[in-house]
């Protein structure tokens, strides 16, 4: 019923179910679920007497005098005039290239009008308002003398079309409608129902009906979202995997090998995942810690709990560089433990190894302990004797697809996921709801917070000065680019030509050293490794160091053209410094005016916290970018905002909770809808469903 094409109502021809395609709309479910952008109180007018500078006004006007001019400037650039008065005043209106709108400019019609007031030439005017000219039946319509909504247009649609459209839709079909969330789930929280909703939320009876049409669809998406997610997780608890011994020698020498005591934060961390995975049910837990607070770590302590267990363990990492660093820290590390009278056997896969052919074979004998590896682990042939543990490193640089593929390589075998863009816990949640989440909230004792700096173009000499200042003291310094080369297309400098330039110009007298992604592998790892044992002072570089790069004597970036990297991004590449006891300083170069961009670099000189940074990204950019297109379902939210709304997101969850552990298969009768809204949003979850 609901799912019959709009084709079929009264007034959509092939062209206009074409342009609401093009805004997702090809249902009458997804017309209804078609909510207006804003609305207008039009109960009550503006008088144009009482308007003030620099408010935004709805007004209902007549139409005293209207006209058009070219622009002596450029003939292409039209200006139309009005002059509009009510009974209380008049105020000018312009409107800039919609010459069109002269026809409907005639003395005496009637116009509403949405838009700011401004001074121009000391007299008050609106630039551009938006309007809607009434046509004389209008009165006591949807159009006038009520709340009423604001679309976005498809094409060929006018507002009061659009407002006609819906009204008549949810008229035919709000009586067939059945609320797919069960009744005493919505009196326990306060929701009106699902037609009472979608009659709100376009047709507002009141501001306060509109509020809660407003939760209560808000409730209905993030519930429907959560479901999957939290049936993947009570599924998952169903199935055995690995119960490990967690209690034993080895991972206590390790700690006692370690230069440094673990934080605080690390212990806890460690202790909720031993308690994973000394339990049968298998692992899957999300690591959340800042740039630099030591996750690492904490992935080696839990490889050596499945080692210890007698099984293998896998590591992989979104970058060869990565993988290689972390398989060269941890192989030393782990170089003098013992184990049942044997050494720990640690293996490499990042790409073409020579040795591929030898390591794939000890993984299937069982005589590599732990794999270290780019998604090179995901290949099929690779088979592993008994694989019980798994880390992803950085997992937001990975595919879900990918990130489900490791797992699959043995039975059930614990998972943790790693990230250093950390979110706030109940955005995460509903993220990674079928996760469980730990977080690294504190830094290693002694790292000095970085100080960061912006500096304009004109200004990079005195970047420069204090990177010259770090390397003579000993320490290393890195100056990255947003590209490899300049194109004709981009007026910003890219690494290689600047590294030539440096090297011969302004750091003539220190060693300087060139990566970026064209480099063959080996190339960029001979690289890495003189840097590593500081026989380069200075390395220029492209975001191939953005993530997880380790090195303490490095204590100085510039970031050239910093406007061009994101707000997350940016706070990652500065996580390459300040990771020893050394002070570190970050030197944003930029002289990008927009708003964003100043924004963004005013949040980098204002913090060094990554979940402030995030919030302060997620902010600026809205969830739908901050995610990008790998994390789906965030940007199908329509009207649902998690980071306003986090309060109805806990509660959402909690009953998905409570729902589906009454009802795992959702069979009853009462949830019918609810599995069929639900199967119609996310179809592979069909399959979950019917097995559990
Ligand atoms: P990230 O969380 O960014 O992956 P790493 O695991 O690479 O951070 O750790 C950053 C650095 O801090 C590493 O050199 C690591 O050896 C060191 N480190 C980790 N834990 C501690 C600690 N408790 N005290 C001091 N240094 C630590
Ligand atoms: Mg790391």
């Amino acid at each position: 019923m609901l799912n019959t094409s709009i084709r079929y109502l009264k007034g959509i021809g092939p062209k206009r179910s074409e342009s609401f395609r093009c805004k997702g709309v090809s249902t009458i479910e997804d017309l209804l679920y078609y909510f207006p952008r804003r609305y207008e109180d039009r109960t009550n007018f503006s008088s144009i007497a009482d308007l003030q500078e620099g408010q935004i006004y709805t007004i209902k006007a007549q139409v005293l005098a209207g006209g058009q001019r070219n622009s002596w400037r450029r003939r292409a650039f039209s200006i139309t005039e009005a002059e509009l008065g009510d009974a209380t005043g008049k105020i000018p209106c312009v409107w800039f290239n919609q010459p069109y709108l002269k026809n409907y400019l005639k003395v005496g019609s009637a116009v509403i009008l949405y838009g700011k007031v401004e001074r121009y030439n000391a007299k008050l005017q609106m630039n551009n308002p938006e309007y809607e000219f009434l046509d004389g039946q209008d009165e006591g319509s949807l159009n006038v003398g009520r709340i009423v909504p604001v679309y976005t247009l498809p094409q060929g649609f006018s507002q009061r079309s659009m407002r006609h459209l819906i009204k008549n839709t949810l008229d035919e079909f709000l009586p067939k409608i059945n609320d797919p969330l069960p009744f005493d789930l919505r009196r326990r929280n306060g929701l009106i129902n699902l037609a009472e909703s979608l009659l709100n939320i376009h047709f507002p009876a009141d501001l306060d009906l509109q509020k809660q049409a407003h939760q209560r669809l808000s409730f209905e998406e993030f519930f429907i979202f959560q479901l999957p997610l939290v049936l993947r997780k009570l599924s998952r608890k169903e199935k055995n995997g690995f119960s490990h011994i967690v209690k034993d020698k080895l991972i206590q020498d390790f700690i006692s090998s370690l230069a440094f005591k673990l934080t605080g934060a690390q212990e806890k961390v460690l202790h909720e995942i031993k308690a994973d995975m000394a339990s049968p049910q298998a692992m899957h837990r999300l690591l959340q810690g800042d740039v630099g607070s030591g996750k690492t770590i904490v992935a080696t302590l839990a490889a050596l709990i499945a080692i210890q267990s007698g099984h293998q363990a896998a590591l992989m990492a979104p970058t060869e560089i990565l993988a290689r660093q972390h398989y060269e820290k941890i192989s030393a590390q782990l170089a003098g433990l013992n184990f049942s009278g044997r050494k720990l056997c640690v293996g490499l896969l990042a790409g073409q190894d020579k040795e591929k052919d030898k390591i794939y074979h000890d993984l299937k004998e069982g005589k590599l302990d732990l794999i270290i590896g780019t998604h090179a682990l995901l290949q099929e042939e690779l088979i592993f004797k008994s694989l019980s543990f798994i880390v992803i490193d950085e997992q937001h640089k990975f595919g879900v697809g990918q990130r489900a593929l490791l797992p699959k390589k043995g039975n059930n075998p614990d998972v943790l996921i790693m990230t250093a863009t950390p979110i706030p816990r109940t955005l995460a949640i509903t993220l990674y709801g079928n996760l469980d989440i730990s977080v690294i909230n504190e830094l290693p004792a002694g790292r000095i917070p970085i100080k960061t700096m912006h500096f304009e173009q004109r200004n990079i000499q005195q970047a420069y000065a204090l990177a010259k200042d770090e390397l003579g003291r000993g320490r290393q310094a890195y100056i990255i680019y947003p590209v490899i080369e300049e194109s004709c297309a981009l007026d910003i400098a890219g690494a290689k030509k600047m590294f030539v330039e440096l090297k011969n110009g302004e750091f003539k007298n220190f060693k300087l050293g060139l990566i970026h992604g064209q480099l063959k592998t080996e190339e960029q790892g001979q690289v890495m490794s003189k840097f590593k044992n500081q026989k380069l002072d200075l390395l220029i570089s492209t975001t191939i160091l953005e993530v997880g790069i380790d090195i303490a004597n490095a204590t100085c970036m510039i970031i050239e053209s910093a406007e061009r990297f994101g707000l997350s991004q940016l706070h990652q590449l500065r996580g390459r410094i300040g990771r020893g006891e050394f002070a570190s300083v970050c030197l944003l170069i930029s002289d990008c005016p927009s708003p964003e961009s100043v924004a963004r670099i005013k949040a980098m000189v204002d913090s060094n916290d990554g979940f402030r940074i995030s919030e302060e990204d997620l902010k600026i950019r809205g969830p739908g970018e901050f995610f990008g297109q790998r994390q789906h379902g965030l940007a199908e939210l329509k009207i649902a905002n998690p980071l306003t709304q986090m309060q109805l997101l806990k509660v959402a969850r909690e009953e998905a909770i409570n729902l589906l552990k009454q009802d795992t298969r959702l069979e009853e009768r009462a949830h019918q809808l609810l599995k069929e809204k639900l199967l119609q949003r996310f179809p592979e979850y069909e399959k979950l469903m019917l097995v559990g």
